[in-house]
């Protein structure tokens, strides 16, 4: 995460833009923060000062053409890891009933796609 970047937040939900910020004591910074730009949340602590100039422009949107106005470029630490969103598939549910023809669902008696998801799924026991 970085400043700049184009983000869903996850403390106001709303798509919205990391924002620099800096946590005060007084007069005096303490802490230097990534915060939402909408809600004033804080996202997480700010990154470290990239140590070598970025020679990677392939990432170059227009989104991050602010991030390039405050000169920050710092690697992203922070990976989305979409194999946490498992999606729940009827070839994993313990009423899938596979046939060489055509697979069904035993639940709701019908033929149904190994790839569709069902709000009965239910984990199969291996
Ligand atoms: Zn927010």
């Amino acid at each position: 995460m970085k400043a700049g970047e184009k983000i869903i937040c996850p403390l106001c939900k709303q798509e919205t833009f990391v924002k620099e910020g800096a946590i005060l004591d007084g007069w005096t910074v303490t802490a230097k923060i990534l915060k939402c730009a909408l809600c004033d949340g804080k996202l997480a602590d700010f990154p470290e000062p990239a140590t070598e100039p970025a020679t990677d422009k392939n990432k170059n949107t227009g989104l991050s053409a602010f991030a390039n106005f405050l000169g920050e470029d710092a690697p992203v630490s922070v990976k989305h890891n979409i194999s946490q969103d498992v999606r729940r598939f009827c070839k994993d549910c313990a009423h899938f009933i596979e046939h060489p023809f055509h697979t069904r669902c035993g639940l709701w008696d019908k033929t149904t796609d190994p790839m569709d998801d069902c709000e009965k799924f239910t984990p199969r026991k291996s």
